[in-house]
């Protein structure tokens, strides 16, 4: 699989109430794929100032994937949720010499998913002809889906994404069968209020892919400039509802948990500045 560019197209703006003036002809849908157990302690970390009181809770919550509909441009996903190998098999299509053992031991990652939930049967029921895959960032929840996807359309992630799969060990095979990956570049990217660079996909304002390095180092979130309500998808940038509300940024599964509380700050800011936007977190509808 090579890397290449995603070119980032030039527009005029440089300001959101300008963009948020011209909303678009565009509309998101989000699909559950499947769910997956993660502890409130850790979706918030649980040594920021703010977090004393979060408990140890078990939560059940929605692995998602978006479907984004341009009247003009088509249709594309963010993200790709799970495919169908999760249903009655919590570790999916999961390969390797040693899968036994890391299943064994529980290292292996456990999703739960019902008949008709994978990304596939979405895309057929909504007659969706896909024409690209945005990814907030490469873990197995957000690319297993990945596998029952037509390999002939682009899939972008944000630079320096890193793609692990410990392979012949212990691995996933989840981009198969993709010979390029395109990495959307932010260095060329309008410089937006708040928010730093965003890249303006269609170039139309309609579409935006937002840095939020953190939780991974090329994670992304999204924004869609859809009429009556700008969507933020804030992805993986904050898992659930509360932990936008209290401001508080994950510790569990991040690599960089500083850095993710920054990227949190940010949209919360921008939030705060835009009150018409709408919120949706990574793993809550
Ligand atoms: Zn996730």
């Amino acid at each position: 699989m090579k890397r290449e560019a995603f070119m980032v197209k030039k527009n005029n703006f440089n300001d959101w109430k300008e963009v948020f003036k011209n909303p678009k002809p565009i509309t998101v849908k989000s699909f559950i794929t499947g769910h997956v157990i993660i502890n409130k302690r850790g979706a918030l970390n649980p040594d920021h100032p703010k977090a004393r009181n979060i408990g140890n809770e078990s939560l059940k919550v929605p692995i998602l994937a978006h479907w984004i509909h341009h009247q003009e441009f088509g249709d594309y996903l963010v993200d790709a949720g799970l495919d169908h190998s999760y249903y009655q098999n919590p570790t999916g299509n999961i390969k390797g010499i040693f899968s036994w053992l890391f299943k064994k031991l529980g290292y292996a990652d456990e999703y739960f998913q019902e008949k008709n939930q994978d990304i596939l049967y979405h895309v057929k029921k909504n007659s969706i002809k896909l024409k690209g895959v945005f990814l907030s960032h490469l873990h197995s929840d957000h690319m297993a889906g990945i596998r029952d996807l037509p390999k002939d359309i682009p899939y972008a992630v944000g630079k320096g994404e890193k793609y692990i799969d410990h392979k012949p060990f212990f691995y996933g095979d989840y981009l198969n069968g993709i010979e390029v990956l395109y990495e959307i570049d932010f260095s060329k990217a309008s410089n937006m209020p708040i928010l730093g660079p965003c890249a303006d996909i269609f170039g139309d304002g309609s579409f935006w892919a937002i840095p939020t390095p953190g939780h991974t180092k090329g994670h992304i979130s999204f924004l869609v400039n859809a009429p009556h309500n700008p969507i933020l998808l804030t992805t993986d940038a904050c898992f659930i509802k509360l932990g936008f509300e209290k401001e508080i940024g994950s510790s569990d599964y991040t690599e960089d948990i500083l850095m993710a509380q920054l990227s949190l700050n940010n949209l919360v800011e921008f939030k705060k500045a835009y009150k018409d936007v709408k919120v949706i977190c990574g793993h809550e509808i």
